[in-house]
Order: structure tokens, then C-alpha cells, then sequence
């Protein structure tokens, strides 16, 4: 697929999210229909042309969901291998297998940061329980246990505060030693089809019960932190020749900046480039794997982007009434603790 996709042709996202949702937004903006595959309850189906509910592993659905489509995206990146196999072999899969297969497992992904002369937590593989012991030994406390594979919003991690501590999270796992930082930014950074890269300014982002509760540009780093950041994130996007949009999570120590984790999607620390630039992430990733040009990622105003966490929806009423609030609402109808329902993006001119 080398041509840019034609007005009408059909984006198939794999995850029916709020991140698949407001994908499905970009896309109709620019000419495009969407076609989502999810196996549960999908907020994105409201918005998009067509919706697949089906299993990741149910073979006839995958097959006739990715001939109804022009290429193949995903908001969730934990899609089975085998599965992705069968779609890639009738539809392109953008971004590519390498950069899915390296952010799906935590060892892998450090590996790689590792091979092209990045920093991340000092780390340790724990294979199995029996493997604990000796990576204390190494790693220390205090040290966080992350399962190497399916983690999210701080999900199959233990924390560990001394070396004799012997939880174990049940499955295959990297043990990370703590690293002392004086903040958390991440980088939105996108790469087209064409190999052109562009980065959005990094956030701060401020985390609540491993749950992502703000992020703010411009981030208060230092200027050299930010270009550093950027730079690191756009050697990340070659290295994977990459095309869309990635979250680069980085944390900011004394020592430089280390990289926590990437994410081969759109990114909830990017949702302030809805109203922070003229073209938001959603938007920046839809261009990149139709095949069009990369837009502006110039910021335009500062931003203060916050979640919108379970009882957080009883703001909402005040929300609407603030002038310079921006709210975006996910449609779950289920009002649950810990679960997103929405944002609001508020605006510092
Ligand atoms: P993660 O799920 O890996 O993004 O971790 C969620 C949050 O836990 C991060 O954003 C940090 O606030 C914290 N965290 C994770 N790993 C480490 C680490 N190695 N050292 C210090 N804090 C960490």
C-alpha cells in the first residue's frame, strides 16, 4: 500500500475503545469510514460504519473483517499473533508486526530501548516464581514486579519495598528497580508512510493509583529534557520503521531520561492535542496509515488534560458550565471505579 487511501475507503480498527472511538471521529472528518472489531461492548461502535463483535481468536470473522477493509489498525495492541497473521495476510497492518511484537512484552521492549543506546529501570527477567529470589538479589528494593505481557493502568504489578518480600503476580514477569524521578513526561511523536516524523511538545502526566489523572504542556522540563524526549521518541519510530502514532513514557531523573514504556498506538497522555493543535493524535495517526501527509504538530495553547474516572462523571454538570472546558464523554453507560469515562481538556491561553 503505497498510495494514499481514497475518500470512502475503509480504516479497520482493531479495539472498540475510547481511543478506537475518537479514531473513528478523525477518520470520518477526513473522508474515510471506519470498520471496528471488538469483543466486548464498544463505545467506538456509536461512531463508526461498521462494527465486528467477535473473539480476537474467531478466525471466520477476522477474515471477512479484514476483506471488508482497506488496511488494518488497532487501539489495543494485545491481539494474538496468530490472529494478526491471518489479517496480514489479506490486509497491510499499520503500525507494522515488529512494533506490536516489541511492545507486547515488557523483556522484549527493553531489550530493544536497550539496543539503541537507551535507558530504562534497571530490570531483571523473572521467568517463573523460582526466578524471584535471584532477581532481588540483583535488582533490590524497593523494585516494582510488572507481568511481562497484558498490564495496564498499573495492572499485574507488585511493588516490592524490601528484598525479602516474596509476592508473586502469577505470571511470567520483568522485576524493575525504582527509579528516583523528579517527573513523568511522554511524547505523542508519528511517522508517515513516507518516513516524515512529527512530535507533539511532551506532557507532564501525574499519576493516581497507577491510573493517569492529568497531563499538562507545556510540561515545566527543562528545554533540553523536551529535546531530548523528542529526539529519543523519533529514534524509536525509525529504528521500528514505523507509521502512525506511538506514546513514549518517559521518566525524568537527574540522570537524563529514562524510558518506562511505549505504547504502538494513540495515547491518553496525547488527548490534550485535541484542543492544544490543529491537528489533534487522532487525526496525526489516521493520516499516517491512509498514506496522507503528516499534519501541524505545532501547539497552539497550553493545555491541562484530565480523566474523567468513575464518580468524576458527577462533575459533569459543572464541566459543562466552565467556559474553557472541553469535555469528552466515552458513552459507557456503566459508571464503574477505576474505569474512564471521559476527559476534559481545559485551556490556558
Ligand atoms: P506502568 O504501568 O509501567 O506505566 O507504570 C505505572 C506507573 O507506575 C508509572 O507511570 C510510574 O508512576 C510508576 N512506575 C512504574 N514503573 C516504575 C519504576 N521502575 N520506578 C518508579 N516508578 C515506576
Amino acid at each position: 500500500m503505497s498510495e494514499a487511501l481514497p475518500q470512502g475507503a475503509v480504516i479497520g480498527i482493531l479495539g472498540g475503545g475510547q481511543l478506537g472511538r475518537m479514531l473513528s471521529v478523525a477518520a470520518a472528518r477526513l473522508g474515510y469510514r471506519s470498520h471496528v472489531y471488538e469483543p466486548g461492548a464498544a463505545p467506538a461502535g456509536d461512531v463508526a460504519h461498521a462494527v465486528t463483535q467477535a473473539g480476537y481468536d474467531d478466525a471466520e470473522a477476522l477474515r471477512r473483517f479484514a476483506e471488508s477493509v482497506d488496511v488494518i489498525t488497532y487501539e489495543f495492541e494485545n491481539v494474538p499473533a496468530e490472529s494478526l497473521d491471518l489479517l496480514e495476510s489479506i490486509r497491510p497492518i499499520r503500525p507494522n508486526r515488529r512494533a506490536l511484537a516489541v511492545s507486547q512484552d515488557r523483556l522484549t521492549e527493553k531489550e530493544f530501548l536497550h539496543g539503541l543506546g537507551l535507558r530504562t529501570a534497571p530490570f531483571a527477567n523473572v521467568e517463573t516464581e523460582a526466578d524471584l529470589p535471584a532477581a532481588l538479589e540483583a535488582i533490590g528494593a524497593p523494585s516494582i514486579l510488572k507481568t511481562r505481557r497484558l498490564g495496564y493502568d498499573g495492572k499485574g504489578q507488585i511493588r516490592f519495598s524490601d528484598a525479602t518480600q516474596r509476592d508473586w503476580t502469577g505470571a511470567a514477569s520483568v522485576l524493575e528497580g525504582f527509579v528516583d524521578f523528579s517527573g513523568e513526561i511522554s511524547v505523542i511523536v508519528a511517522r508517515g508512510a513516507d518516513g516524515a516524523v512529527a512530535a507533539y511538545d511532551p506532557g507532564l502526566n501525574v499519576h493516581e493509583g497507577g491510573i493517569l489523572r492529568t497531563t499538562t504542556v507545556p510540561s515545566g522540563a527543562a528545554r533540553a529534557v523536551e529535546t531530548d524526549a523528542v529526539l529519543l521518541a523519533a529514534k524509536i519510530v525509525n529504528a521500528l520503521d514505523y507509521v502512525g502514532v506511538m506514546g513514549v513514557e518517559l521518566f525524568v531523573t537527574a540522570g537524563g531520561l529514562v524510558v518506562n514504556e511505549i505504547a504502538p498506538r494513540v495515547h491518553n497522555s496525547g488527548h490534550w492535542t485535541q484542543a492544544g493543535c490543529t491537528v489533534d493524535q487522532f487525526e496525526q495517526h489516521i493520516r499516517a496509515v491512509a498514506g496522507l501527509p503528516l499534519g501541524d504538530g505545532k501547539r497552539y495553547a497550553d493545555v491541562v488534560m484530565e480523566n474523567l474516572i468513575g464518580a468524576d462523571m458527577d462533575r459533569v454538570p459543572e464541566l459543562l458550565a466552565a467556559p474553557d472546558a472541553q469535555l469528552h464523554l466515552y458513552g459507557k453507560a456503566e459508571v464503574r471505579a477505576g474505569r474512564k469515562m471521559g476527559h476534559v481538556n481545559r485551556v490556558r491561553r
